[in-house]
């Protein structure tokens, strides 16, 4: 017999526990079997059986039917988990490239910021500009162009760790992240980044296309007041980079180094 309608027996009759209960149902059974009821205790405690019998179905598939309802419950809750995640990374996700968009990015250099100026953490912030990126456009076309920038984004995915933040800034423009990186070392990976770029040769329905970036790149400093600041310094040396005749890197130089 279900255990909750023995419960509720064990509450009317005040016995002590559900084995109680049980026993004490069994006994009467045996009574009536023996015939040590009256036909009407007998015949009443028959019709108590029966009944007792139904609703103890009843309560079965009440159960089943709980349990039932609780899993769906909880499979539309991991459904539902699932599509915000997904959603979650849509709205970080730039869409030509599949690399981190610009407002994501933002969020990731204010924790680097921050990072560095609760504990000291290292980063460096790179700046990476496809150079006459406009004439490639011009000569080639607008779709050329496009997939110009997807194959600087792989060979970008392809060069860095996981752990760093990789994103289109806009246009042919990418800023990236380098947790626990000093400028010697982000130096060092922009330079051999270049040299990669620089050996593409992209095949395109217009011809194949060759073509450089220059990259800016800044450390994390005491000084920065915000990541703005930050953001200013790595793009005043991709400027420089630019200015010296592109296709090359250029590092953040602090008035007093
Ligand atoms: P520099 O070496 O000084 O960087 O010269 P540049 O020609 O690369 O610079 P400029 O900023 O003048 O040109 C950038 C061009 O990038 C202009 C714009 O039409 C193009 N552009 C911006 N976004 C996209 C895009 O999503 N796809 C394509 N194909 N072109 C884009
Ligand atoms: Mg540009
Ligand atoms: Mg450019």
């Amino acid at each position: 017999m279900n255990r909750l309608l023995r419960q509720q027996l064990r509450r009317v009759a005040r016995l002590g526990d559900e084995a109680d209960t049980t026993q004490a149902l069994a006994e009467l059974q045996a009574l009536s079997g023996t015939g040590g009821l009256s036909p009407g205790s007998a015949r009443l405690l028959n019709g108590l059986d029966e009944l007792l019998q139904r609703i103890s179905a009843s309560y079965d598939h009440h159960e089943r039917d709980l349990a039932l309802r609780e899993r769906s419950l909880q499979l539309s809750s991991e459904e539902l988990e699932e599509a915000q995640n997904k959603l979650l990374l849509l709205s970080r996700t730039d869409r030509l490239t599949q690399l981190w968009n610009r407002g994501h990015w933002q969020e990731r250099l204010q924790e680097a910021f921050e990072r560095h100026r609760r504990s000291g953490a290292d980063a460096s912030l790179l700046i990476m500009d496809i150079d006459h990126f406009k004439a490639i456009n011009d000569r080639y076309g607008h779709p050329a162009g496009d997939q110009v920038i997807c194959r600087v984004a792989q060979t970008l995915r392809e060069h860095s760790r996981q752990t760093d933040v990789c994103a289109r800034y806009g246009g042919e423009e990418f800023s990236i992240i380098l947790p626990d990186t000093r400028q010697p070392g982000a130096s060092a990976y922009a330079e051999s980044l270049r040299k990669k770029i620089e050996a593409l040769d992209i095949e395109t329905d217009h011809g194949h296309i060759r073509f450089t970036i220059s990259i800016g790149v800044a450390e994390t400093s005491t000084d920065f007041q915000h990541p703005d600041h930050w953001l200013v310094c790595a793009d005043q040396a991709l400027y420089q980079a630019k200015r010296d005749g592109r296709n090359r890197v250029s590092s953040f130089a602090p008035p007093s180094a």
